[in-house]
């Protein structure tokens, strides 16, 4: 896709045999998952399935068990600076937008690339307030998250998470704290993103954004992933018995 300097559809992030137990709970089984530069991969299933659980450890948010997780050739580190680039490298925008409640949206947005990047703040500002505009926050800079809509918030977050040049960019549940009418604000910003060739996993029950703009469905339940598809297979044509069921129960 465009915008990404290196070559298209390369391997980005790998997951080769990845295990996880929560003690007895094996929560990851045996995951092999390969996303390639440009693409957008949904993740869909019940809930406990181990979705979040997955995009925690490619943040490195959550240790595994067993096999090897790597990002652009490079296997996680396990602490230290190396661990704090890697974060920096995976953006991430959860459930509850997780924003600093005692600082600016322009604040926000600088802080990491200031503080991990190491930016100045002018440089900061400038690249800060060209994504507020791009999420269309940019006249609200100089307020406090409080005084934003929830819908408003989950984009600065975005904003925030992109500020750091992220290789790839983890979504999880994005939408479902939010209000139905804002719903569509946060989906459009993440199609754009898409579009724009942002390697992007996200886990969501949006069925149109998933049509729109994945190019894979992985449909997981249990710990494994049961199913993986094209959203126009998936959707007409789910072949597991999960599958079916839980479209089911959501369409
Ligand atoms: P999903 O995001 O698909 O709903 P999760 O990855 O959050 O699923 O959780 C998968 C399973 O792991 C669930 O049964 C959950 O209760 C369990 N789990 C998640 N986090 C922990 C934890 N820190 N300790 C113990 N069990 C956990
Ligand atoms: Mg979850």
């Amino acid at each position: 896709m465009t915008m990404q300097e290196d070559e298209p559809g390369e391997p980005l992030v790998v997951l080769d045999k990845v295990d996880k137990w929560f003690g007895e709970l094996h929560v990851l089984q045996d995951i092999n998952l390969t996303v390639h530069r440009g693409e957008v991969v949904v993740v869909i299933g019940p809930s406990g399935s181990g979705k979040s659980t997955l995009c925690r450890a490619i943040n490195r948010l959550e240790t595994i068990d067993k096999g090897t997780i790597t990002l652009d050739g490079e296997p996680l580190p396990q602490e230290g600076k190396a661990l704090a680039k890697h974060r920096a490298e995976v953006g991430m925008v959860f459930q509850s937008f997780n924003l600093f409640a005692h600082k600016t949206i322009l604040e926000n947005v600088t802080l990491g690339p200031i503080k991990v990047r190491k930016k100045s703040k002018a440089e900061a500002e400038a690249r800060a307030n060209e994504l507020l505009d791009r999420v269309g926050i940019g006249h609200q800079a100089s307020k406090y998250p409080a005084q934003l809509s929830g819908g408003q918030q989950q984009r600065v977050a975005i904003a925030r998470a992109l500020a750091m040049d992220p290789k790839v960019m983890l979504f999880d549940e994005p939408t479902s704290a939010l209000d139905p009418e804002m719903i569509k604000e946060v989906l459009d910003v993440m199609v754009d993103l898409a579009k724009q060739g942002m390697t992007m996993v996200v886990v969501t029950h949006e069925m149109g954004f998933a049509r729109t703009a994945a190019d894979r469905v992985l449909f997981m339940a249990d710990g494994q992933v049961v199913e993986e598809n094209t959203p126009e297979q998936f959707f007409t044509n789910p072949t597991s018995d999960r599958a079916k069921d839980f479209l089911g129960k959501i369409l």
